[in-house]
């Protein structure tokens, strides 16, 4: 076998002579077999991520719930339950997602801002292990929710430790302007309404603080200002079972250096030993670093235009199918299946889609022709959880690897399936 180089930022994609693998699956072959577009995913790389944070955690209370948003396919799922994960959900779509694969309640927790009466209901139903309540109304209608049905619902409130995580603003979620969680000065007022109300249990404190953090930093100061809560809470009699940081931890797109998983968990553990609460349970609720690196779309380019100003690469991919670029202005690497010798030029690589902003690299160096199929790398988080059906575009088919084995888990949608739910109107 050629010589395997390993791309950075993606540990489970190679270059071995000119063609570039996914643990031992040949992308242009999959390509071809499955069409594109189409994500491919390593579970290897998934499993691994995942042993990261629990290595790091072994012996002490813990529990990773995987902030299933990022991907939420069901393999997906099913790949990190089987591995003993929990799940954050943030809908009742995705709680039905997780209890399709048989995730029992006790490793669910729910977050999100507007949950419903009707998620409500049917979370308490199905036994979740809490609620992440992001505002006193919510305690509120949780109560008379709980109550009504006859249960107790056990929660923890998402509180604002107003830090700044140093990410692109709409992914930032931890600062006073924000529309997520309770002040950190209203918190201990809302603890004692919760203990007020009648069906409410408090579980714990959680906080989340932004996506795609590059630095320890942010997440030592949001940790000391919860547990600065855990202890003035407890002093008014309030027992605070866990602490929950959320999730956010970036990964490496391009030149990112974000701490790994091991470093982070240890760090967390250290300060809270140092703060005499190491008896403590310890949730955490990563989605990007558990899928990020782990996933690549890949795509045909259909033409090659070259212009004055710019060349253009117009591939089969669009912002539909992956919504980074367009969205924050991500920058993802976009590399060929299978080299070319040629020399390289410049291209914005966009999509077939009609707006400007549907792109997904500009000013990139290939040496590309029409028919040949590149990889978009990182693609395993917010690729096809965004995708949408804008321009009447069907969602691409996803593949799963595991060495050299490959599954098609979710097949392509069909023309058919994007106006079947449609009525016309009666003549
Ligand atoms: C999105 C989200 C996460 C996961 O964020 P990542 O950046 O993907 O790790 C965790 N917790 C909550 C409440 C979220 O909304």
């Amino acid at each position: 076998m050629p010589s395997s180089l390993r791309l950075p930022g993606a540990p489970f994609v190679a270059r071995r002579g000119d063609a570039l693998y996914l643990e031992d699956c040949r992308l242009s072959d999959l390509a071809h077999e499955y069409g594109t577009p189409l994500y491919v995913y390593s579970r290897s790389a998934m499993r691994a991520s995942l042993a990261e944070y629990a290595d790091a955690l072994a012996g002490r209370r813990h529990l990773v719930c995987y902030a299933m948003k990022a991907n939420s396919s069901l393999a997906v799922l099913q790949t990190f339950a089987q591995a003993g994960c929990g799940f954050d959900i943030v809908s009742g779509g995705e709680l039905e997602r997780v209890l399709a694969i048989g995730v029992e309640g006790a490793r669910i927790v729910f977050s999100g801002v507007g949950k419903t009466r009707a998620e409500m209901r049917r979370a308490l139903e199905i036994g979740v292990r809490c609620f992440n309540v992001e505002s006193e109304a919510e305690l509120e209608v949780l109560s008379e929710v709980a109550q009504q049905c006859g249960r107790i619902a056990p929660v923890s409130l998402r509180v604002n430790p107003d830090v700044d995580a140093g990410t692109h603003p709409y992914i930032s979620t931890g600062l006073k302007g924000n529309k997520f969680g309770i002040a950190h000065d209203r918190a201990l007022a809302a603890y004692r309404r919760a203990t007020e109300l009648p069906s409410l249990r408090v579980a714990g404190i959680d906080c989340h603080i932004g996506s795609q953090i590059t630095e320890l930093s942010p997440y030592l100061d949001a940790l000391d200002r919860l547990l600065d809560l855990v202890e003035a809470i407890e002093q008014a009699g309030i027992p605070v079972h866990h602490v929950d940081v959320g999730g956010g931890l970036g990964i490496s797109y391009k030149d990112e250096t974000p701490p790994p998983a091991g470093e982070l968990v240890r760090r967390v553990l250290e300060r809270m030993d140092a703060r005499g609460h190491g008896e403590r349970e310890l949730v955490m609720e990563p989605g990007r670093s558990l899928v990020g690196n782990a996933g690549v779309l890949l795509t045909e380019a259909l033409y090659l235009k070259p212009g004055e100003q710019k060349n253009f690469c117009i591939v089969d991919a669009a912002m539909n199918d992956l919504m980074r670029p367009a969205m924050y202005e991500a920058w993802m690497d976009i590399v060929a299946c299978e080299q070319r010798h040629g020399l390289p030029q410049s291209y914005d690589v966009v999509g077939p889609v009609c707006e400007s902003g549907d792109w997904l690299g500009r000013d990139r160096l290939l040496s590309v022709q029409a028919g040949d199929m590149l990889a978009v790398l990182s693609a395993g988080a917010y690729g096809m959880a965004m995708a949408s059906n804008y321009n009447t575009r069907p969602r691409a088919a996803e593949v799963m690897v595991e060495g050299d084995r490959h599954w098609l888990i979710r097949e392509r949608e069909t023309h058919a399936d994007l106006f079947r739910h449609e009525h016309l109107l009666p003549r």
